[in-house]
């Protein structure tokens, strides 16, 4: 009984993790979630037009490498990668949030 538990919760997990390092990187503008992005693939995306952030993913961890913002603020965060952590671009309206990442609590329920 307790294995069947304990084998379903692994293989929800494998499930649906999307990468190795596990959970998403989600991109809110003004208050609206518009993109969500494995934490587990490489790539580098320019959120916005005029006003810009270059948001990079690499080896699990996110990072805006690039803004046209006044501050500045949000490259100087540097990179994250566990579950709640966040980047925020306050001139942008732009918050880059990390959602289950290696604190995701299956991963506490599963011990
Ligand atoms: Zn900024």
């Amino acid at each position: 009984m307790i294995l069947g538990v304990l084998l379903a919760a692994a293989l929800l997990y494998l499930f649906l993790r999307p990468g190795a390092a596990g959970g998403w990187v989600v991109v809110t503008r003004d208050g609206v979630e518009t993109a969500r992005y494995p934490l587990g693939q490489d790539r580098t995306v320019t959120i916005g037009d005029g006003d810009y952030n270059v948001l990079e993913i690499r080896d699990g961890a996110a990072a805006v490498i690039e803004a046209n913002c006044g501050d500045h603020t949000c490259m100087r965060m540097g990179a994250i990668s566990r579950d709640g952590e966040t980047i925020v671009c306050l001139p942008h309206h732009l918050i880059v949030s990390i959602e289950g990442g290696e604190a995701a609590p299956f991963d506490a329920a599963a011990q």
